[in-house]
């Protein structure tokens, strides 16, 4: 057996409470095991299923048992080419679970809520000493570029990913008690975080509004879950655009009233006669645009009225330069424009909110997830994942 000094420490610690009197460990959904799994990936293309021995919990640190992680298109991108340079590393930033055991300093989560043993969580970024990061000030910057578990260089803990059984949250870290939601809401907060920080976005340009005709354009995930979002605002007006049919009804149980077919329009001028028409005879006042595809990106302009907003936000890594007519796309139509790019630590709080509103309002956000892995599985559920069959694939432990 491999011990190493945190499992001596470990040991002497548990040791040293029996003496007290006290249980070796707390008991929340079964007492902590000795070791923890971790789908390392360790080259291209290939997890390994490793064991480590449970870390020590530090004063300011909370273990947690995860229940499931989403995959994203960024874990895809490091599976299929590391351009991060990360391998080998733990996976999964989507990931949420119960906290089994905490560090006596730990007392309330990021937003100021009780936390105890048995509470479910989720993870955001890892603090770095960068105060334009806040939870409470509204024109903070997003954390893009911040540290966050399962994007992380492997260490000595090794448990800093959610795609494992379990993951050591360290002081420092943003950690929010989202015990109120189930399984399912709690997997989608990160990407569904991703548009309610679009939304945020877009209202800066004045343009959109209950009444508004919005455009959707692209129906992964992303683009589903900005009707939904639209839908939760009062927003009821909305179009939604992609090639495939199946993501296009989807859009509908979404929330958009009417959708267009790419396929079944030959050039940008023809589809955007199809979005007129879908909006019955009127170009949309706002547009989000939500693929990677830099032509998606060129055509959505037409798409726009007169003095209407975009915001764009499909671009979430470089995906190409895109071609534009500054003078018909933008000057003369006096488009405003913005950008999005992850989220504020603000908006991850209003998302717990979206996603309880969402089901109010009988949006089947659930759904989204269309595969679930156990975490033995993993390699399956990114080949599902990189086949684009689905929608978010996940890896939901027993
Ligand atoms: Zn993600």
């Amino acid at each position: 057996m491999d011990i190493n000094s945190s499992n001596i420490e470990q040991i002497v610690r548990q040791v040293l409470d029996s003496m007290n009197g006290k249980p070796a460990a707390p008991v929340a959904s079964g007492a902590i095991p000795a070791t923890a799994k971790v789908a390392m990936l360790t080259s291209l293309e290939k997890f390994e299923i490793k064991e480590y021995p449970m870390p020590v919990v530090g004063d300011d640190d909370v273990l947690v048992k995860v229940e499931g992680c989403g995959v994203c298109g960024t874990d895809a991108h490091e599976y299929k080419r590391d351009p991060f340079g990360l391998i080998p590393v733990a996976l999964g930033h989507e990931g949420t679970g119960e906290i089994v055991k905490m560090g006596k300093n730990v007392k309330v989560d990021s937003a100021g809520k009780p936390l105890k043993v048995g509470d479910k969580v989720v993870t955001c970024m890892i603090f770095k000493d960068n105060p334009d990061i806040t939870m409470y000030d509204l024109n903070k910057q997003n954390v893009g570029g911040a540290d966050v578990y399962g994007l992380l260089p492997d260490d000595d803990v090794h448990l800093n990913g959610w795609f494992s059984d379990y993951i050591l949250v360290r002081g420092g870290s943003t950690i929010f008690n989202v015990s109120d939601l189930d399984l399912d809401s709690r997997i989608l907060i990160e990407p569904c975080a991703v548009l309610i920080h679009a939304v945020e976005r877009a209202k800066t340009t004045g343009i959109l509004r209950f009444n508004s005709r919005v455009v959707v354009q692209g129906c992964g995930p992303i683009g589903l879950i900005c009707i939904a979002v639209l839908r939760t605002m009062g927003i009821e007006n909305i179009v939604a655009v992609d090639g495939e049919e199946k993501r296009l009804q989807f859009a509908k149980e979404m929330g958009a009233n009417a959708t267009v077919n790419f396929k079944n329009h030959n050039g940008i001028e023809a589809l955007a006669d199809g979005v007129k028409n879908a909006f019955g005879g009127y170009l949309a006042d706002f547009a989000f645009q939500c693929t990677g595809s830099p032509i998606a990106h060129s055509n959505i302009y037409k798409f726009i009225r007169n003095g209407g907003g975009l915001c764009e936000l499909g671009f979430f890594i470089n995906g190409g330069d895109a071609t534009i007519n500054p003078h018909f796309d933008i000057c003369s139509k006096e488009i405003t424009t913005v950008g999005s790019w992850v989220y504020t630590l603000r908006d991850y709080a209003t998302t717990f909110d979206f996603l309880k509103r969402a089901k109010g309002i009988g949006l089947p956000i659930e759904k989204l997830i269309t595969h679930k892995y156990p975490l033995e599985q993993i390699d399956e559920a990114f080949k599902t994942n990189l086949k684009m069959e689905g929608l978010k694939i996940a890896i939901v432990n027993k």
